[in-house]
């Protein structure tokens, strides 16, 4: 079972932790449910008609918490990378893991302070998994593409990235498919 750490606690973030603890890793999601879906209604959400964004977030904490992922309610305020990374809260937590999902929103303070790469108009640059350009350093969301920002898009990218930790931990491609429950 691998640990992972997730920095960021909207659809992006909580996508990851969905996938990531439903497949049995060890997931912390810290956040403080300041994300900008509070201020969305959505009708671009394929599959739900219309919601609003609080009840979106709502549904998907529940979920992921049902789920197994831990929600901290706190800020990091520092990561370091090493063999493992380490990420120091506000609130005096520090806590280690394997792997680093990094996705902070529009203003990804703590990916710039690892010195991730960017891209010419300064957003983190990462692969179509999600990569950045440090080893099992994650971003995902609006903090790679703030101008074209939707829930979905972030959904599908931190979908991405979990799929891409199951895989390294498999040692082999990973699909996350399920068929209904057999009625009794
Ligand atoms: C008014 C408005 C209306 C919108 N309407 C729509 C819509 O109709 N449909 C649609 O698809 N999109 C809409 N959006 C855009 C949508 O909100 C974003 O696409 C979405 O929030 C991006 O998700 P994310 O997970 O990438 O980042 P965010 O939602 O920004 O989540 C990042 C989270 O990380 C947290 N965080 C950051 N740094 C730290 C740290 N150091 N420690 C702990 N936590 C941290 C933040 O507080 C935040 O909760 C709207 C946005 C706004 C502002």
């Amino acid at each position: 079972m691998a640990s992972v750490v997730i920095v960021g606690d909207g659809p992006g973030g909580l996508s990851a932790a969905l996938f990531l603890a439903k497949n049995g890793q060890q997931v912390t999601v810290f956040g403080q449910d300041k994300t900008a879906v509070h201020y969305a209604y959505l009708y671009n959400y394929l599959g739900i008609p219309e919601i609003s964004g609080s009840d979106f977030q709502k549904t998907a904490r529940d979920q992921v918490e049902r789920h197994g992922a831990e929600l901290v309610e706190d800020e990091v305020t520092s990561v370091e990378a090493g063999e493992r990374f380490r990420v120091v809260t506000a609130e005096g937590r520090t806590v280690e893991a394997d792997y680093l999902i990094l996705t902070e929103g529009k203003n990804p303070k703590l990916a710039r302070s690892l010195g991730l790469a960017e891209t010419p108009e300064g957003a983190i640059a990462v692969d179509s998994e999600c990569r950045s350009s440090l080893d099992r350093v994650y971003v995902v969301g609006r903090s790679i593409r703030p101008n074209r920002s939707q829930v979905v898009i972030s959904a599908g990218d931190g979908a991405k990235a979990a799929l891409d930790i199951l895989a390294r931990e498999e040692g082999k491609d990973v699909q996350d498919w399920d068929t209904p429950p057999k009625s009794s």
